[in-house]
């Protein structure tokens, strides 16, 4: 049913770069082979799900939007991907993104825009809209993203739909191609926050192959989802996720979510986090530098694309050709932002103060849940825009993750959930539920309440 609700839609929202027909049928007969046969079964058995096009599968392309990856077949499975086959979850392909997962939109993606399903003539958010739009149209049940600094929550918020950061290192990172290492972070995408819960739990746990995954247990999401409440619960609004460039319909439905969180028995606690205000910048240093080290191994001998490669040419000059060809121009702009701050004589002036911002941004965290157990906010200051409106103000895109990029920056776990639509255009509006790292469990428990 869902192939043919592919077949049927994905022309018009072209959620999928590879729909992997022939694979989700073998998985699915698989599936009730061995029901037939009484053995035991996965705990996603059978489920369809759409996977971000950054996480390695075997035999099956992998692009992460890029030019540069066309044509690369992997010879091996992510662990995400591991752990999805072993819960004998069903994967229909891979999902459209900004290329390698730079953007907010998924215009940056070299295969062409994904269109939200509320609105064709609008953004999914990025960079996973693919996964978000497959969701929103119903393509897939679940689905799978990664958020360096808001690419599951804002296309979630935008599109209707639920995501979750989980804590860093929650999620293992093996097979998922890198963006910037200390940012990075793979998690679930669903249309509620159970199913958001269930997928949490077969995808996270400690994987030796990363050396940054945690080593500790998952942390009870399912039985939380299960057991929405916020009774007794302090629950912190930050100051500093107001103001300007807020559009109206958000911050009503925003103050109509801190209501009901009221009426359900929470207490309301509003508190300053004065280094928000400077995360977008710290974010872009830190996330460009990384993707500029990340980004180099593109050099067109390994993998991919290879440009200009007759017998007359340099190696040299075949990777610089390729990477011309290869990459689009949000990649290059980073690449190029993060050499400059990375260079001799800079480091301390740019990625040197930025990280020192980014503990700064981890104190305020800090601070403030020790006055509450989590905070709210809304995912993103505005409704999804229409296609084409930020693509040559790359200022005004980085600003769609204004109230995300905190909790990047300081690995702390965070949920972006349907908070009812703006009246003025009748989109999807997202509440932000951020708890403190390896406290995933609360956002659950909070998001199943108000859900
Ligand atoms: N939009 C942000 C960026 O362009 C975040 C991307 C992400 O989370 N992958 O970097």
């Amino acid at each position: 049913a869902h192939l043919a609700r592919i077949e049927a839609v994905d022309e018009k929202v072209h959620a999928f770069l590879h729909v992997d027909r022939e694979g989700a049928l073998a998985q699915a007969r698989a599936v009730d082979d061995k029901r037939a046969r009484g053995e035991q079964l996965g705990p996603l058995a059978g489920v369809p799900l759409a996977l971000k096009d950054i996480f390695t599968t075997k035999g099956i392309p992998t692009t992460v939007g890029s030019k540069i990856l066309e044509g690369w077949i992997p010879p091996y499975d992510a662990t995400l991907v591991t752990r999805l086959k072993d819960a004998d979850v069903v994967i229909l392909g891979k999902t459209n993104m900004d290329e390698f997962a730079m953007g907010s939109s998924t215009e940056n993606s070299a295969f062409g825009p994904t269109n939200n399903p509320w609105d064709l003539t609008r953004i999914p958010g990025g960079s996973g809209g693919g996964s978000s739009a497959s969701l929103a149209s119903f393509q897939a049940a679940l689905a799978i993203g990664t958020d360096t600094g808001g690419s599951i929550r804002q296309p979630a918020a935008v599109t209707g739909t639920v995501g979750v950061k989980p804590t860093y290192g929650g999620v293992s990172r093996y097979g998922m191609v890198a963006f910037s290492s200390s940012l990075d972070q793979g998690g679930p995408c669903a249309r509620t926050v159970l199913d958001a819960a269930l997928l949490h739990e077969v995808i996270a746990g400690h994987d030796p192959l990363d050396s940054t995954s945690i080593d500790a247990p998952v942390p009870p999401v399912v039985e939380a989802a299960r057991n929405g409440s916020v009774r007794g619960m302090r629950i912190g609004v930050v100051k500093e996720f107001s103001g300007e460039g807020y559009q109206a319909g958000v911050v009503q439905r925003f103050n109509e979510s801190v209501e009901l969180l009221r009426e359900l028995g929470a207490e309301v606690v509003e508190l300053s986090c004065p280094s928000f205000d400077k995360a977008l910048a710290a974010y872009y240093l830190i996330a460009p530098s990384e993707c500029s080290s990340n980004l180099a191994r593109f050099d067109g001998l390994r993998y991919g694309l290879r440009v200009g490669d007759d017998g007359s040419r340099s190696a040299e000059d075949v990777t610089a050709l390729t990477r011309a060809e290869g990459f689009g121009a949000e990649v290059k702009r980073r690449i190029m932002l993060g050499t400059y701050a990375l260079s001799s004589g800079y480091y301390d002036a740019y990625y040197g103060s930025a990280q020192k911002v980014r503990t700064l941004i981890t104190q305020d965290f800090q601070r403030a849940f020790e006055q509450v157990d989590v905070l709210v906010s809304p995912t993103t200051p505005t409704t999804a825009f229409p296609i084409g409106e930020r693509v040559d103000d790359p200022m005004a895109m980085y600003l769609a993750d204004l109230c995300t990029i905190p909790a990047n920056l300081a690995g702390n776990a965070a949920m972006s959930l349907p908070c009812g639509l703006a009246p003025e255009d009748g989109l999807p509006v997202g509440l932000q539920i951020i708890a403190p790292a390896l406290a995933d469990d609360r956002l659950y428990k909070v998001g199943a309440a108000v859900e």
